[in-house]
């Protein structure tokens, strides 16, 4: 296992063998107990009841170095919306190159995500691009498995839910991940036609999943394919 070492200075983080790991401490007047976690994007996340001091939340992060090296070792480090970096895009690796002089906006072509305008303006410039590009994708996608089964599209919403893909309100409004965006098409597809299912059936009983199943046959390899990958598309664009 490799060597951990915290520092404080400038924003809190941990050196695991090299890597970068923030650490995230959050004052909660609501939390009873000193609450550590790992979140899947490789952050560690303190949380301190008011009556905790930041100086005995720090010694406690200090006693759980084990636990926290330990449940950092399988996260892949994260990626970052920067130059040079390689962005999954409909599941194809695409390379995010600057390009200063140009004057299109950020725009996709030939494996690259192009992005002009000024460096400092270049990951969030990306990071509008693939909510853009994500919703009208995921819109398209609504809108065909909504007339199959001829319900109306209501409000979609791009989001960066942690915990899920997607998901319908008892509305009928669907919400989005944006992250949907960086897998293959197919398993956006199988997605979408999850949550469209759920405007018939808000549940997961054998009705819903039959559903489901007519709209996207292929439902079981999307379901695989998200069960081993999906987990890792949480490396990208950290920031928030
Ligand atoms: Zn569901």
């Amino acid at each position: 296992m490799g060597t951990l070492t915290f520092h404080l200075e400038p924003a809190p983080y941990f050196d695991f063998s090299g890597r970068h790991i923030p650490v995230n401490i959050i004052k909660s007047a609501r939390a009873k107990n000193i609450k550590l976690k790992v979140r899947p994007s490789g952050v560690v996340e303190l949380v301190l009841p008011k009556r905790v001091s930041l100086k005995n939340g720090l010694a406690f992060l200090q006693s759980e170095q084990g636990w926290i090296a330990n449940a950092v070792k399988d996260i892949e480090p994260s990626v970052a919306f920067e130059d040079g970096a390689v962005i999954p895009i409909l599941g194809k690796p695409h390379t995010i190159c600057h390009t200063p002089h140009s004057k299109r906006g950020v725009w996709a072509a030939d494996g690259k995500i192009l992005v002009s305008g000024d460096l400092p303006h270049l990951p969030r410039r990306v990071r509008d691009w693939i909510r853009r590009e994500a919703k009208i994708q995921l819109t398209l996608k609504t809108t065909y498995y909504c007339s199959l089964i001829e319900e109306p599209v209501r409000r979609i919403t791009i989001r960066d839910q942690k915990s899920r893909w997607g998901s319908c309100s008892s509305a009928g409004n669907l919400n989005f991940s944006w992250r949907l965006f960086l897998m293959p098409e197919e398993v956006l597809s199988y997605v979408v036609a999850h949550e469209v299912a759920h405007l018939r059936h808000l549940n997961h009983k054998k009705e819903f999943w039959d559903l489901t199943e007519k709209l996207f046959p292929e439902m079981e390899r999307a379901k695989k394919w998200i069960k081993i990958n999906g987990t890792s598309l949480h490396k990208y664009d950290t920031t928030n």
